[in-house]
């Protein structure tokens, strides 16, 4: 089964979407990757999640990722005597670290650190930036704040602090454990929430060691200042529209988007976006204009997945969400603009031999119409370096690493394939050959490209390309 578009679909699962008939069907629709999000999800449901799309897996044939998100350092504040209280502009609440139920003059906001680094000046921002604070005064424990905006303000609600480069680490003790959860559940990717700075996503890679790829999800400002640093870091990268319009005002998200996705896709880094895609088929089967665009204009800029999130994890339309999206990609990518745009975006090939024989094979499939590029990969890199060309012609990544092939079905492009590695060159070519027949990616008597890293079996990079003919079956 091939999927007639470039773009990968990442679909969240959750109540709606738990059964493994339904996850079968987000697959039949389009869902290249699933995702499991660790806020709503206990340790049980995450292994019989990942079992599930096992199942699922075997029956299709087909390598599928699994995308485990971490929670991250959500902030909450305390409660209140009597479960909310009303507020008005220029009111005065403290904030201190004295767990007894606040009133209006004051509450507890059980995060230390959070104290520490509130100044004069910094904004509060509660229950998804409904409520805005500002900080007049400050000490390490204690803060006095001004209500700028809002008029409740109950329970438990979560508290951003756009203003403040917080001094903890970017993983909570709910994180760790879901972590070490996710890892023995044999996931292929980790997400890492509110990432503030390049060295967050130390401490996860320093526990995955290379069992999982590591995506940092850009929500905060602070970690829109260092981009740079975190897409050197980072495996991948999320925009997380969510959080990012809640922390720094709305409409600068759709700037923030395509600067994200320009400089992933210079650096060769997958870059999801998400978030609200097409919020309104949570409840309607169809989508409105907008979010059709909104899907329609990630598609445009190259992004290698779009998201679903309460759409296919809890809505009433999870199948007809993913098929919407199914259809808006296949319809953008055959506007005769999506080429232009994709051409005039492309990034020159940095200085090595992958990049090299990635842009000549690009360059050789679309100037002789070749019907596929194969590319065999074990670690996955030289898949993505191919992906970033952004080549017409289909990719199909080969990998005898099965955990490689899942873990590319994120990736722009690429038909992931995992099999068994040939030990000659000639084997090679014609395994190449008869993946590219079966697959439905090339016709009898065309041509595809191979490239690969000869000696074969030594890990190195690609230095190898070849045109090779698709002999019938015999
Ligand atoms: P979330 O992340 O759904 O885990 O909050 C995505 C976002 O914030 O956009
Ligand atoms: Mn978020």
């Amino acid at each position: 089964m091939r999927r007639s578009r470039k773009v990968k679909i990442l679909a969240t699962l959750g109540p709606a979407s738990s059964e493994k008939s339904i996850i079968r069907r987000l697959y039949d629709a389009g869902a290249d990757i699933f995702r499991i999000n660790m806020s709503h999800t206990d340790h049980a449901r995450l292994r019989a999640l990942v079992a599930t799309i096992r199942e699922v897996e075997a029956e299709v044939g087909r390598p599928i990722g699994i995308l485990a998100d971490l929670q991250g350092p959500k902030l909450r504040l305390g409660k209140f005597a009597e479960g909310a209280i009303d507020i008005g502009p220029e009111d005065v609440i403290v904030l201190d670290s004295d767990p007894t139920p606040g009133d209006r003059t004051r509450v507890e906001l059980p995060h230390p650190e959070i104290l520490a680094a509130l100044e004069p000046g910094h904004r509060l921002l509660l229950d998804d930036g409904k409520v805005r604070l500002r900080v007049t005064e400050a000490s390490s424990t204690r803060a006095v704040a001004v209500v700028e905006a809002g008029v409740r303000l109950s329970d438990r609600k979560g508290v951003s602090v756009p203003d403040s480069t917080i001094d903890f680490g970017a993983l909570t003790e709910k994180d760790r454990s879901d972590l070490e959860a996710a890892l023995h559940a044999e996931v292929d990717w980790i997400a890492l929430s509110f990432v503030q700075r390049a060295e967050d996503l130390a401490e996860v890679k320093k526990v995955a060691r290379g069992r999982a790829a590591v995506m940092a999800k850009i929500e905060k400002p602070q970690a829109v200042e260092r981009l740079d640093s975190i897409i050197d870091f980072a495996d991948a990268l999320m925009v997380a529209r969510g959080d990012l319009g809640v922390e720094l005002p709305l409409e600068r998200v759709p700037g923030i988007q395509k600067r994200i996705t320009r400089a992933a896709r210079r650096a060769g880094k997958p870059v999801v976006v998400a978030t609200q895609m097409l919020e309104s088929m949570i409840q309607a089967p169809v989508p409105t204009r907008a979010e059709v665009s909104d899907v329609a204009t990630a598609v445009f800029e190259g992004a290698d997945a779009v998201m679903l999130s309460a759409e296919s994890a809890s809505g009433d339309f999870p199948v007809e969400a993913v098929e919407t999206m199914d259809r808006i990609a296949i319809e953008v990518e055959r506007d005769p603009n999506y080429k232009n745009i994709m051409h005039a975006q492309r990034t020159e090939p940095e200085s090595t031999g992958a990049d090299a024989i990635s842009a000549a094979a690009r360059q050789i499939a679309e100037t002789l119409n070749l019907a596929a590029i194969c590319c065999y990969t074990s670690s996955g890199a030289t898949a993505m370096r191919a992906a970033r060309e952004r080549p017409q012609t289909p990719i199909i990544a080969l990998s005898p690493v099965l955990h490689t092939a899942r873990r590319l079905s994120l990736v722009w492009g690429l038909h992931c394939i995992a099999g068994p590695e040939p030990s000659t060159l000639e084997d090679m070519i014609h395994h190449a050959c008869r993946i590219a027949l079966r697959e439905g990616l090339a016709q009898p008597h065309e041509r595809i490209i191979v490239t690969a890293g000869v000696p074969l079996g030594k890990p190195g990079a690609t230095n190898m390309l070849r045109v090779a003919f698709v002999e019938p079956e015999a």
